[in-house]
């Protein structure tokens, strides 16, 4: 079968309207979960090829990530897809108004290689909740868990219901998206794809989730916690060998506590990670050569106070911190999306500003201070954050996650999830025994009343 009858047969298992009732979707949910719980170790084992993940890394940010977002959905769909009852104006009385979350019908998400599995089956259990049908696509650059990912969703969905596709992302999207009218589609990775996608999209009117990358700053103001900013930094910094699109990208860092921030990052690499991270079980590898030799560039950008070693061969880049950057360099400029953190002093906010707003909108922004986040918090557009903590706000469900503008459009996880894949349609019902004849032409001397009733 050609890929496009393919997706005309998701179009027609649509129509006949079977994806609808609360009983399938939750039936869905629990046939997902389950298949996660089966192949847990074949997870473990495809994410550990892929990225050198740990079972641990991987139940917080992958299996038992997408776990908690289904047995939370489970908890709440039937709520959820009530309609929702809102007041009704002067004017239209006494008419009744209300909300129906209908499926918006058959939806494509497109997932990233850095968390492969996370990525794809997060919006994919919104998708599910909301009665659509869904293609999914993986990315090409984590073939260990993309081809258990097509093995589970292959062995518990029909395809007419759940498409899994894999393959050059540049050819097969296109062919899918010229080819075929998608009611909605997901997309998580760069930016420079992500127009790529947006453009497709607009050609049939497809409306878009982008969820994009960016350079999220990480401040440290005079008066935060440095022992504990440390820790938390560090920690979500080189998770994942740094390949987080929520990671901070660089510190600023005001100049009165640098020294003693810089100290305690070099002391809590060396206790997380030891002497050389390489062999540690922690600590994971870059996803390819390709990366691999973009990240390496970024040492000559500055000057390295710790870390600086690599090796090509186990895909291996140290933790690394460099001072020293030039603004207008490379590092400081792109997305880093790696290992290596950039620490910039500040004296004024102002400083600090400037150099923030030369990539706007970022993904996530993160403030250390115990008295100053308000004024932070307020001076820049970003998607979503933290203070006194980076990347964590995206593990709470009760949270919406996304960007703005160049970061992204739209948001997920939770409610949230399922909003984004359900349409929210309008509905007003007028009972016919009041009828007044205020209301129809003609309206001759009428207009006193209008501004009386319509203000
Ligand atoms: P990418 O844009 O290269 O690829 C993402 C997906 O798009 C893949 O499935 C790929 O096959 C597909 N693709 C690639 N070229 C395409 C094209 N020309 N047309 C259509 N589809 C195409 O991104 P990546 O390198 O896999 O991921 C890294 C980026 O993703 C970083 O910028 C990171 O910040 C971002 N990211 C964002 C989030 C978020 O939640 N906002 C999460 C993870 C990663």
């Amino acid at each position: 079968m050609s890929l496009v009858n393919k997706l005309s047969a998701l179009r027609d298992l649509y129509n006949t309207g079977i994806t609808r009732p609360f009983d399938y979707r939750k039936k869905q949910l629990q046939k997902l979960k389950a298949v996660i719980e089966k192949y847990e170790q074949q997870l473990y084992n495809a994410l550990h090829e892929d990225l050198k993940k740990s079972p641990e890394e991987c139940w917080v940010t992958e299996n038992g990530f997408v776990l908690a977002e289904i047995n939370n959905t489970i908890r709440q769909l039937e709520r959820w897809m009530q309609p929702e009852s809102t007041g009704t104006n002067l004017v239209n009385l006494p008419s009744k108004s209300y909300v129906i979350a209908e499926p918006l019908g058959v939806v494509l998400i497109i997932s990233p290689w850095n968390y492969p599995f996370q990525l794809l089956f997060t919006p994919l259990v919104g998708a599910i909740a909301a009665g659509n049908c869904i293609v999914m696509k993986s990315s090409e650059f984590a073939p260990a868990t993309t081809a258990l990912m097509k093995q589970m969703i292959e062995e518990t969905f029909e395809p007419g219901y759940i498409l899994f596709i894999e393959g050059d992302g540049a050819h097969v999207v296109p062919e899918m998206m010229n080819n075929f009218v998608f009611d909605h589609v997901f997309y998580t990775g760069s930016t420079a794809v992500g127009k790529i996608i947006y453009q497709m999209a607009a050609q049939q009117l497809v409306p878009v989730t982008l969820e994009l990358g960016g350079k999220s700053p990480c401040v440290v103001e005079s008066d935060a916690d440095i022992k504990v900013t440390a820790k938390r930094i560090v920690m979500t910094k080189f998770s994942n060998a740094g390949q987080m699109s929520v990671a901070p990208d660089y510190l600023l860092v005001h100049a009165s506590v640098k020294d003693a921030l810089i100290n305690e990052l070099k002391n809590v690499l060396q206790k997380f990670f030891g002497d050389d991270p390489r062999s540690s079980e922690y600590y994971g590898k870059i996803i390819n050569e390709k990366q691999f030799d973009r990240l390496v560039k970024y040492f000559a950008d500055g000057k390295i106070i710790h870390g600086g070693r690599s090796d090509k061969s186990r895909s291996y880049i140290e933790p690394t911190l460099i001072t020293d950057v030039d603004p207008g360099s490379a590092i400081m400029l792109e997305e880093i999306f790696g290992p290596i953190l950039p620490i910039i002093s500040f004296d004024t906010m102002e400083q600090a500003l400037t150099i923030i707003n030369r990539n706007k909108n970022p993904l996530a922004f993160y403030i250390f201070t115990s008295s100053k986040e308000k004024v932070w918090l307020n001076a820049v557009p970003f998607g979503g954050g933290c203070v006194n903590n980076a990347s964590w706000h995206l593990t709470n469900h009760n949270l919406p996650f996304g960007g703005r503008g160049f970061s992204g459009t739209g948001h997920y996880h939770g409610k949230y999830s399922f909003d984004t894949f359900s349409h929210k349609k309008a509905i007003m019902k007028t009972p016919t025994w009041f009828d007044p004849s205020i209301k129809y032409p003609p309206f001759k001397g009428k207009l006193k009343l209008f501004k009386w009733i319509i203000r």
